[in-house]
């Protein structure tokens, strides 16, 4: 199948790009790295009015500390987050989970910012920002607002984000050389979406403490009485008992197959955050 007719505009800059996306009317969509928005228009699962075409934008194409916070454009694609093009990204966490999104030819084209609208609940960034306490921002032809991922991600393929909006960066706290994390999923064959995967993060408090899982039916879910016990005993609080009781509140209508490969997951993903298990 073919993709319905729409018309085609590619922009330059963010503020041109905003003017677009607030003239063009409700059924205007984005286009970043067309790697997810690609198959839903030849699939016809969408059928927008008008493409603004936001790849060449350069605003959205950079990476910088501001104070405490990263700040890594929603532009920036997955390749050059798994390369560490930017220098404040050479050491940092997101670098391995880049590497694991899909094949190096989507990897190539699909964006951070993309994928976080996209909101497949499989996807990766979904989950690592979640883990990693990130905030979006989000801009319109009036405001700039920033929005928690917890309250950015509304379901299944569904955001908060307008028609009229775009998504400019995500924002992460700094991230101590000290933290612990791991990242750990369960692919039938690599490069496919998750079936199941965790992520979880370790700093220097068990407060900062976060367990993960994805690949859910929406959003990911936290599991934070097992994160709370294994930051206080480490590796030995992750007993099979523990990560069972932690799965049957987050999860528990979930098909018992299912389940073990979660507990699977979890258990590797904090075996990764105690250096017990290497991180691919
Ligand atoms: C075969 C295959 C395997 C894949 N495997 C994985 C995987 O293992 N893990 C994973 O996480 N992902 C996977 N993906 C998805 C891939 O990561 C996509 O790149 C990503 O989901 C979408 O990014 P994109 O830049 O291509 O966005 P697009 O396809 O261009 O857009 C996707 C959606 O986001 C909106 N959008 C894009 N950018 C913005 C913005 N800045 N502001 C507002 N809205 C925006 C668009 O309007 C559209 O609704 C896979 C895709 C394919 C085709």
């Amino acid at each position: 199948m073919k993709a319905a007719a729409f018309a085609y505009r590619r922009v330059n800059s963010l503020s041109s790009g905003l003017v677009q996306v607030a003239s063009a009317g409700d059924t205007v969509k984005v286009m970043a790295g067309s790697q997810s928005l690609g198959p839903m228009l030849n699939l016809r699962l969408a059928r927008p009015g008008t493409l603004i075409d936001i790849s060449a934008m350069e605003e959205l194409r950079t990476a910088s500390l501001e104070g405490d916070t990263l700040r890594i454009g929603a532009g920036l694609t997955h390749a050059e987050i798994e390369d560490g093009v930017f220098d404040v990204l050479a050491n940092h966490p997101w670098r391995h989970i880049a590497g694991q999104i899909a094949y190096r030819g989507i990897r190539n084209r699909g964006t951070l910012g993309g994928s976080l609208a996209h909101a497949d609940p499989a996807a990766d960034w979904i989950l690592a920002a979640w883990t990693f306490g990130a905030q979006v921002e989000i801009a319109s032809r009036q405001a700039t607002r920033r929005v928690a991922i917890q309250d950015f991600m509304t379901g299944a393929y569904s955001t908060v984000l307008n028609a009229d909006e775009i998504l400019v960066a995500v924002l992460l706290p700094q991230f101590p050389a000290a933290t612990r994390w791991g990242y750990y999923k369960f692919c039938r064959k690599p490069g496919e979406f998750a079936l199941a995967s965790c992520a979880a993060v370790f700093g220097s408090t068990p407060a900062s403490a976060r367990v993960v899982i994805g690949a859910q039916d929406g959003p990911p879910r936290t599991l934070d009485a097992l994160a709370d016990q294994v930051a206080r005993e480490g590796i030995a609080g992750a007993t099979p008992a523990a990560i069972d009781e932690a799965l049957a509140e987050a999860i528990p209508g979930k098909d018992p197959i299912d389940r073990k490969f979660f507990a699977s997951v979890v258990r590797r993903c904090l075996e990764q955050a105690h250096g017990l298990r290497e991180i691919a």
